[in-house]
């Protein structure tokens, strides 16, 4: 057994580690169904006095008052508490979200990342001199919200907390994070790093807890100013209507349905490197996936065959098993994700697709999908149209450069997109052209904790990482001086 996995987890408020009002919840191991760990769950007297703590260490100014160097400092702690302990977190977040040992120390290192980056950034938000002539003097400074409300995904669930927590506490907000209820264990080591850090009591608060009750409870409470949603186009809807009854911002990212353009002239080995980790990687779940490849027809059937090849080569089981980085998968992360997912393949059938090969689950226990590749794909269908969140790509072919920019921008998302060509007239036309929040020419996935995320269209708005998601953090306040 793992030796991190405790049997029951609290909850962590105002510096204390807490049992849920609303009781416990079983965590499941994706990779057989069974049960890990106990999580206590939140009720909304949790939430409550999670925010009344935030909220009483944002007053108190024991972090927005700190130096922006020393809570810089606390930061960038925080994720390196995280890479000292990689070896004992790494192992739960396999258990809990069923991904690869190896791409679960990928994710851990990541959050150590924005903890460093947002760390070094703290003291860098600085405020602007405006001239207005004769007797004024005139500058902005920013100013934290305040208290920070947080919703994560399952997906990524150290590293999705780590993006928005860096950044918060960088800016000087106290956060509440609500964690996913599939797989929250790991979040407790958030509680455990802000603590070694030396953060002030209720800077950080992390709790699990359902996301109709607890999280519905977080985002609708009038103690938050600022709240962070990434998930569903669903959820966030309701999330974005709740922030506007309390009139504070939201940053939503909410998944996509991305495309990369391959030309005839594309460096296949590069497109099959990026197809590897565009829609294999986490098994698919991930809201950046590459999930449509629009190929030209001259090259279509060469790609399908190799795509189908390197799906077929993935060697698909539980993740504690497959501790190496290389040509391997893990389970989806439950049974509900995997049911969506398959059916999803079946009405693929339906329509007219055909599945070179997957489609199906795994015949053992655990919430396993074969790697996917549906060929014969229009743009009208449903699997070319709707996040699949798993490990299934849809190849579509075009012969005209417009047809493919069409194809490419036809759905209601616009998270990220890409092309792969030698020719830099075609990108340079591609990457104005493709309406995404990030372009990708010749590599998936290109870019980093530094560059900015975001969706358009359906995908959200604001930006996460980078320098842009300080501003989702802070508000500006002018002051004019005048002198007599
Ligand atoms: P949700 O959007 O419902 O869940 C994401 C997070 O929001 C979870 O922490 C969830 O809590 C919480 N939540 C749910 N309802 C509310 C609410 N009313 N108020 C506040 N928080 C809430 O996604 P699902 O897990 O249901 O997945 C469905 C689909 O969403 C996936 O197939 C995928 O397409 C998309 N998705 C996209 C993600 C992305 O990275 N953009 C990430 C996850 C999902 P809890 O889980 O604890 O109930």
């Amino acid at each position: 057994m793992v030796d991190g996995l405790k049997a029951y987890w609290p909850n962590y408020v105002g510096g204390r580690w807490i049992d849920g009002g609303a009781g416990t919840i079983a965590v499941e191991d994706p990779a057989t169904g069974e049960t890990l760990a106990k999580q206590a769950l939140a009720d909304t007297g949790d939430v409550n006095r999670a925010i009344a703590a935030a909220r009483a260490c944002h007053e108190s100014g024991a972090l927005s008052g700190l130096r922006p160097v020393e809570r810089g400092r606390m930061v960038r702690r925080m994720g390196e508490y995280l890479l000292d302990k990689i070896d004992e977190i790494a192992p739960v977040l396999t258990l809990e979200a069923g991904k690869p040992l190896w791409e679960s120390r990928v994710e851990i290192e990541g959050a150590a990342r924005y903890f460093e980056y947002y760390g070094n950034q703290a003291e860098t938000l600085e405020g602007r001199s405006i001239p207005l002539g004769g007797d004024y003097f005139d500058f902005t400074v920013h100013e934290p919200y305040g208290v920070s409300a947080q919703v994560i995904p399952w997906n990524y669930p150290v590293e999705m907390a780590a993006r928005s927590l860096a950044a918060a506490l960088a800016a000087g907000n106290a956060c509440v994070v609500k964690t996913p209820e599939l797989d929250p264990l790991t979040g407790a080591y958030m509680a455990e790093a802000a603590e070694a850090a030396g953060l002030p009591t209720g800077a950080v608060n992390i709790l699990c807890g359902l996301g109709s009750e607890a999280g519905a409870a977080l985002v609708a409470h009038a103690g938050v100013d600022q709240i962070v949603f990434t998930g569903s186009v669903e959820t966030g809807k309701s999330i974005a209507r709740a922030a506007a009854d309390n009139v504070v911002p939201c940053v939503l990212e909410l998944g996509g349905k991305s495309a990369a353009i391959v030309h005839r002239d594309a460096d296949m080995d590069a497109v099959m490197s990026s197809v590897r980790w565009g829609i294999f990687f986490n098994a698919g779940q991930v809201c950046s996936a590459l999930s449509r490849l629009i190929v030209h027809r001259d090259v279509h059937d060469e790609i399908a065959d190799r795509i189908a090849d390197l799906a077929k080569s993935l060697s698909v089981g539980p993740g504690l098993e497959r501790p190496e980085f290389g040509d391997n998968m893990g389970p989806m992360i439950s049974d509900k994700q995997l049911e969506r997912a398959e059916g999803l393949c079946r009405q693929a059938e339906s329509e007219g697709a055909t599945a070179l090969t997957g489609g199906r689950r795994l015949n053992r226990p655990g919430y396993f999908l074969e790697p996917t590749v549906f060929t014969g794909v229009t743009p009208e269908m449903t699997i070319a149209r709707t996040e699949v969140f798993g490990p299934v790509l849809s190849v579509l072919p075009f012969s005209e450069d417009k047809e493919a920019i069409e194809i490419a921008n036809g759905t209601d998302y616009g998270l990220v997109a890409g092309v792969f060509t030698a020719d830099l007239d075609r990108a340079t036309a591609a990457m104005r052209d493709l309406k995404a929040g990030q372009i990708f020419v010749n590599e998936w996935y290109a870019g980093g904790v530094e560059t900015p995320f975001g969706g358009y269209k359906k995908s959200g708005y604001g930006r996460e990482k980078g320098r842009e998601a300080l501003w989702n953090y802070v508000q500006t306040k002018n002051v004019a001086f005048t002198v007599k």
